[in-house]
């Protein structure tokens, strides 16, 4: 089996050589739009581009605003700040995610609390966070959610992993019925919707991601989805929280230089139009995939029902952590790269104190899952 799958990645690739995980892929007009910015001089923190990927990412995501970011960590890290998170709280997450999400919640002085994930989404588990809050929260006399200890419990975030919404309706409902602040983490879903809404849009703020490996790049980036009006405060704490005057450098609060450079918006907006085409071409890899691996004792990680996913990396469950390694082995070996899905976040040693539900279906799925080969096929775009 590993063999025809090695032999179907190069005949995609049509490629002999190394093949990564996930490569950019720069075909429109990305040189046209960084040679403008150079020219103009707006390389740095000001410029039209910027402006630009802002709304052209409002309008593809149906978000009412959006602010651009120097990456996804400090999305994330500013998203819990305005979404109220505090020193001393707790947030809610899923043990199966990059670091980068727990890595946020401990930059705000708070902690993270580890929920399980569904086996098919790979995303928090709406019964997971019930279940926990049920036996672990409380709503105090004004309504905050609060550990049996009394610890406020500051936000809910869960992660849309590789691409493939959670069950946002569930997880809706759970934080409605606890007063909890939903922040999602959407940093691997641009271009994923959630019954025609897309991921990172139906909680209180939602975060994307730029990084090189991610569908799109702006070398490194990422963007916070809000409402009007904590967009609003996202762009001003993102932006040394200073007070607009022609001159005058008065700031109202300890704000941060978090600011995509115009330079790399440019990247942004040229990928932008690509992302479209970048993930039709993906999802016919992903059906490619699918097809290969029926008959195989790989279980292909298809969407969730009444979802379009980006597919932004593809994934397959093996039967046993035995073949997992052998999968891993024998393709690394030939020069395809996999690998594994992460370490759970509560095996990590610095997030190891930190409380949890029971994390069956995370355990399950850290010993079985393998992320194949997933760059944009060139030669499917239209
Ligand atoms: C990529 C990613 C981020 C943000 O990463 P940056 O490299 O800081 O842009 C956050 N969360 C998840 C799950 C990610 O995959």
């Amino acid at each position: 089996m590993f063999d025809s799958l090695i032999r179907f990645v190069r005949e995609q690739y049509r490629s002999n050589d190394f093949i990564p995980l996930h490569a950019p892929l720069f075909v429109g007009h990305e040189r046209e739009y960084l040679t403008a910015t150079i020219d103009s001089t707006y390389v740095s923190s000001v410029g039209e581009f910027v402006n630009r990927f802002e709304s052209d990412t409002a309008a593809y995501t149906g978000s009412p605003r959006a602010v651009a970011t120097v990456n996804g960590t400090a999305a994330l890290h500013a998203a819990l700040l305005l979404a109220g998170v505090g020193e001393g709280d707790l947030v809610v997450t899923q043990a199966l995610t990059f670091v980068a999400t727990c890595n946020a919640i401990a930059y705000c002085r708070a902690e993270p609390v580890f929920v399980d994930v569904d086996r098919h989404t790979l995303g928090m588990s709406a019964t997971a966070l019930a279940t926990w809050l049920a036996d672990n929260a409380r709503l105090d006399d004004e309504g905050t959610c609060r550990s049996a200890d009394g610890r406020r419990i500051g936000a809910c975030l869960p992660m849309h992993t590789f691409g493939h919404p959670a069950d946002l309706d569930g997880l809706v409902a759970v934080c409605a019925q606890w007063n909890l602040p939903l922040v999602e983490d959407a940093a691997e879903s641009l271009g994923s919707f959630y019954k025609g809404r897309h991921t990172g849009t139906f909680g209180k703020l939602g975060t994307l991601s730029f990084n090189g490996n991610k569908i799109i790049t702006t070398g490194g980036g990422g963007m916070i989805l809000a409402g009007e009006e904590l967009g609003i405060r996202a762009k001003h704490l993102t932006t040394t929280a200073k007070i607009p005057h022609p001159y005058e450098f008065v700031h109202d609060e300890v704000g941060y230089n978090y600011r995509l450079p115009n330079l790399n918006a440019a990247l942004g907006c040229a990928q932008l139009e690509k992302l479209e085409a970048f993930i039709a071409s993906k999802r016919v890899l992903a059906d490619r995939y699918a097809a290969l691996l029926q008959a195989s004792d790989l279980q292909f990680v298809s969407e969730p029902p009444q979802c379009r996913s980006n597919y932004w990396l593809n994934a397959v469950i093996c039967d046993s952590r035995a073949q997992r390694d052998a999968l891993l082995a024998a393709t690394n070996e030939k020069g395809v790269m996999t690998r594994p899905i992460w370490t759970l976040m509560n095996h990590l040693p610095i997030f190891a104190h930190c409380r949890k539900g029971d994390l069956s279906n995370s355990e399950w799925l850290e010993a079985r899952v393998v992320n194949l080969p997933s760059s944009v096929l060139p030669e499917l775009l239209a």
